[in-house]
């Protein structure tokens, strides 16, 4: 039976604001949206906290046993300067600057995002669609909103008509705004005086003539705005009505509410059963933000590169110290508390690498099954990691405990532990065992001494050594290859 017909997930729901009973649409299958990276520069770790708990997320899922399709997009156009409605586009703005094409600046940062995925030790989406992929769905949702009569152009760009669809519906269910309050605070910027109201927002902007991102559309050569594309590649990929949609809390307004207006505009049902949103990263107690300059980049922490951290850090530590804390809460990044979370990263993985050497007892003095069901509760209550860890490190205690001859675990209740600690340790929270990393250095080392001893063997014509040398390490996995270089070899 698959793991999720005995576990019920419960998920806060930030559109009620309560944890919900996470039921999908389809039974054992989830449709999952994320919010992904503006590739107009390097993604903070700020970024990573929030990418970081969704690929918990669908590691959780797919060790549940359900088929998820997750499609994290990739924002290559349309996202112009400090979130806003008027200005240039963040990426046009970087190319500009440096004097490069806008899509040298695409894929420049998207190389650089994938590596700090690979570092991180994430796992790929199923899809990773990108806002330039999809002009032409994009226009074409437009066309739908127009005719609907929830959007209107005016000197070529198109703008959403907040008022006309809160007759009906109510923009500011996700994040608690009310419309009457929009319209004294939105500040009035250059060129709004084309919207009916200032909080209207565009789905399509006609170009300037500095403007190098240009499509050609009905309405002029312009580019789509920012909140378009989410809603054409979810509705895409996942359909009209989906199961997760997640991001940072900053995206709550006005791009999720924005995204919910056009997505139910065009089909007529709620788009979003689920939506997630994660807690800021701060650093000294400021949030983690590119524009301000307060960052640190994930591959700084690695190299330690930065004026933050005394020393560098490994990807796992830093996976650690992101899922000690429940992803509603903020979180601050420091030195002192990536040197705690080192210290009890390396506490996990010692015990979890004495697991193959922890001997059977008669008896078991520790409730195994009771322990697995609390990791697994504390999965299934809305994800809440921190909680997981401290069930792990009981396990630690336990694990300490029988090496001291303290404790003991039947043959069956051993193996169940190492299992489940393998699951939550690896599969779910995506740690990194460097402890095997380091080994496997070692264990370079040890052949190619050997493999000098066996040459010296040869030299002296000891073929009987020189074969056992080469025997041995073929019976342990582990084949020499004689060639004009010397001798190489490869591990099975
Ligand atoms: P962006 O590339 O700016 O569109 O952001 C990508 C994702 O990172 C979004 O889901 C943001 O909400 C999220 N994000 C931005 N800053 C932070 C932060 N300081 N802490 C956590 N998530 C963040
Ligand atoms: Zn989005």
């Amino acid at each position: 039976m698959e793991l999720y017909k005995e576990n019920q997930l419960k998920v806060y729901n930030s559109l009620s604001k309560t944890k919900e009973d996470f039921n999908p649409i389809t039974d054992g299958y989830v449709g999952m949206y994320v919010c992904g990276p503006t590739v107009y520069s390097n993604a903070h770790l700020g970024n990573v906290r929030t990418f970081m708990f969704f690929d918990v997320v669908y590691r959780y899922l797919l060790h549940l046993g359900y088929k998820v399709r997750y499609v994290r997009n990739i924002t290559d156009a349309g996202h112009l300067e400090n979130d806003a409605e008027q200005g240039e586009d963040k990426i046009a703005k970087k190319a500009r600057l440096e004097q490069i094409e806008p899509m040298e600046v695409v894929q420049m940062y998207t190389v650089d995002f994938h590596n700090v995925l690979k570092n991180y030790n994430f796992l790929p989406p199923s899809i990773e669609p990108t806002a330039t992929g999809h002009i032409v769905e994009q226009i074409e949702m437009i066309k739908e909103i127009i005719e609907r009569g929830f959007a209107y152009e005016v000197n070529g760009s198109v703008y959403f008509d907040v008022h006309e669809y809160n007759k009906k519906e109510n923009y500011g269910i996700l994040s608690g705004r009310k419309v009457e309050d929009l319209i004294h605070n939105t500040r009035t910027l250059d060129g709004q005086s084309d919207k009916k109201n200032p909080q209207d927002f565009a789905l399509w902007k006609k170009a300037d003539d500095r403007h190098i991102m240009r499509w050609p559309s009905p309405w002029s050569d312009g580019f789509p705005g920012w909140h378009l594309e989410c809603s054409v590649m979810s509705t895409k990929y996942l359909g009209e009505q989906f199961d997760i949609h997640g991001g940072g809390m900053d995206l709550k307004f006005p791009h999720h509410e924005c995204e919910i207006a056009q997505s139910q505009t065009c089909s007529g049902v709620k788009p979003v059963n689920y939506w997630m949103h994660t807690n800021m990263l701060s650093l000294n107690g400021q949030r983690m933000a590119k524009s301000t300059g307060n960052y640190i980049l994930p591959n700084q922490i690695l190299t330690g590169e930065n004026t933050v951290l005394p020393k560098p850090f490994s990807a796992s530590v830093v996976r650690f110290f992101n899922m000690q804390a429940n992803y509603r809460s903020i979180l601050d990044f420091s030195g002192d508390a990536l040197e705690a979370s080192e210290k009890g990263h390396s506490k996990l993985m010692e015990a979890v690498n004495f697991l193959s050497k922890l001997e059977v007892g008669k008896t078991s003095t520790f409730d195994v099954q009771q322990w697995k069901a609390d990791c697994y509760a504390a999965m299934n209550d809305d994800f809440n990691t921190p909680i997981l860890i401290s069930h792990l490190f009981e396990a630690v205690k336990v694990i300490n405990q029988i090496r001291e001859h303290k404790a003991s675990l039947t043959a069956e209740d051993l193996e169940e532990l190492k299992t489940t600690i393998n699951v939550f340790v690896f599969d779910v929270l995506g740690l990194m065992n460097e402890a095997t990393q380091d080994n496997s250095e070692k264990i370079s080392g040890v052949v190619e001494l050997l493999i000098k001893l066996r040459k010296e063997a040869r030299e002296n014509k000891d073929w009987a050594l020189s074969d056992q040398i080469r025997d041995e390490l073929v019976a342990l996995g582990i084949q020499l290859k004689d060639g004009k270089e010397g001798t190489t070899f490869s591990i099975n």
